[in-house]
This record gives C-alpha cells, structure tokens and sequence, in this order.
C-alpha cells in the first residue's frame, strides 16, 4: 500500500516525523509520494533527510497554484527553479503538485496560469509524470496538458472532486484520479459517486495530510498511516476486497512513480 500524496516535509510534523513513518511502515505502507514545495529552501532540507530514514519515499516537486503569483514577475525562471529541486533530491519521481485553483483564487488566474504551463513543459523535458491539483479548474488544466504537453505527460489528478464527465475526460487524457479521506465524510456523496465509477486501473488512494484526515480521525491532524481508511472505503464503494484494491492501487502507483523497495 502507497500514500501516493502527503506532505511528509511540512512544519506539522516538525516535532514527531520518525514516529509518523514508525507508524505508516508499521500500518504496510511500502512507500508514498512526498510533496514537497519546489521553492521553499527548508522543505527541501527536510525532504532530504526524510529521504535517508525512508528510502521508500518517492518524491513530486513543483510551485503550487496558491503561490504563483510570487512567481508572476520571473515566470521564466520557473523550470530552472523546479529542475535545481529535481536534481537536488534523490529518488525525484515527478513535478508537482502543480496546477489551478479556482476555488481559493489566491493566485491571479493567469499568473497560475503561466507557472502552470513552465512546469509541464518541464516535466515534458524531463519526461516526469505531473501531481495535478485541480479545483473547479479541471477542463483549463486539461487544455493546458493537452496543448503544452502534447499527449505525452500523464500522471494524477489528486484529491479529485470534480464531476463525473469531467473524470471521464481526466481518464481518457490517460490520467489517474488520486481519492483521499473526503471519500469518507458523510456528506461526500459526489466525490463517492465519482469514486465509484473510475476505472480501478487508474485509481490511486492519498492522504494528502497533513489536511483532510478521513473519518474516523477527521478534524485531527493526518498522516500516512490513515490511508488505510481511504482504502477500506474505496474498496466498498468498488465491491472489491480491501485486499484488492491494495493490489490495485499499489500496482498503478509503481508504474506512475517508478519502482519501489521497502
Ligand atoms: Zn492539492
Ligand atoms: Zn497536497
């Protein structure tokens, strides 16, 4: 089982970050992918140490939407800011997240817009699969894939809670659709819907914590170890075993983000 999205570098786990990788290895996580913020000197430093006391970990780097617009003036300098990160850090395995916000609008939509476009040319060039956020911004994101990309850069739309026809395009774009602890709150009827109807072959289950702790931890603060939760849920919904869908998801993780030792 793979957390195929946390952010295991954030200041939240400052004080007890070996007992929460204690308690994902022991809760049969064979690896995650980290998060880690492209830009931020500090989140780097700790993604290398985390590297060396989980050499499972897998690593995505990239300017999140929120923050684009401090990347506005120097758009240019985006991939080079991105690419040193990449270098920087062992077991690199793809760019992101990166993507659209047009629910928090924080960022300028075409400054998002723009930075967006630099990190898939990037991972382009890199042939890097992308870690995709995407929120009520899901058809730009595609376009943007489609006319930068050019059907060659693939990866996750993570955390998805778009609509159906929506994924259906997601899916058909040859993307995958990370579900994470919303799919266990009881008012997520859509998102389980959606879940529901995804091909397992392109699902992929996260925690994304430290936010979004799924039920029966929710409002606490998340960590890998309670993927397990999101798995259980996921395997209801598609009327599969909890081993199955462990399988499932645990396969399509190695092939998005590499092959990973224990
Ligand atoms: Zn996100
Ligand atoms: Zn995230």
């Amino acid at each position: 089982m793979f957390d195929s999205h946390c952010h295991l570098a954030d200041e939240a786990f400052e004080a007890d970050r070996e007992a929460v990788v204690a308690r994902a290895r022991e809760a049969g996580l064979l690896g995650a992918l980290c998060i880690v913020d492209a830009g931020e000197p500090r989140e780097l430093q700790v993604a290398r140490e985390l590297s060396a006391a989980w050499p499972a970990v897998r690593f995505a780097l990239g300017i999140h939407p929120h923050h684009a617009a401090a990347y506005d003036s120097r758009v240019g300098e985006v991939g080079t800011i991105v690419g040193r990160a990449l270098e920087a850090l062992p077991r690199a395995a793809a760019v992101g997240e990166i993507g659209l916000d047009y629910h928090y609008d924080f960022s300028p939509k075409p400054a998002q817009q723009a930075v967006l476009r630099a990190q898939v040319t990037l991972a382009l060039d890199r042939r890097l699969p992308i870690v995709v956020h995407a929120r009520q911004s899901e058809s730009d994101v595609l376009d943007i894939v489609d006319e930068v990309g050019r059907g060659a850069v693939g990866g996750v739309f993570h955390c998805y809670t778009g609509g159906v026809d929506l994924a259906r395009r997601v899916v058909d774009a040859g993307f995958h659709l990370g579900f994470g602890g919303i799919v266990t709150f009881p008012r997520a009827h859509d998102v389980r819907d959606v879940a529901r109807q995804v091909p397992l072959d392109r699902v992929l289950i996260e925690t994304d914590c430290p936010y979004l702790a799924p039920v029966p931890h929710r409002g606490k603060r998340n960590e890998p170890a309670w993927v397990t939760f999101v798995a259980e849920t996921l395997a209801t919904l598609h009327g599969v075993s909890v081993e199955e869908l462990i399988e499932v998801t645990s396969r399509n993780f190695k092939r998005l983000f590499g092959p990973v030792g224990a």
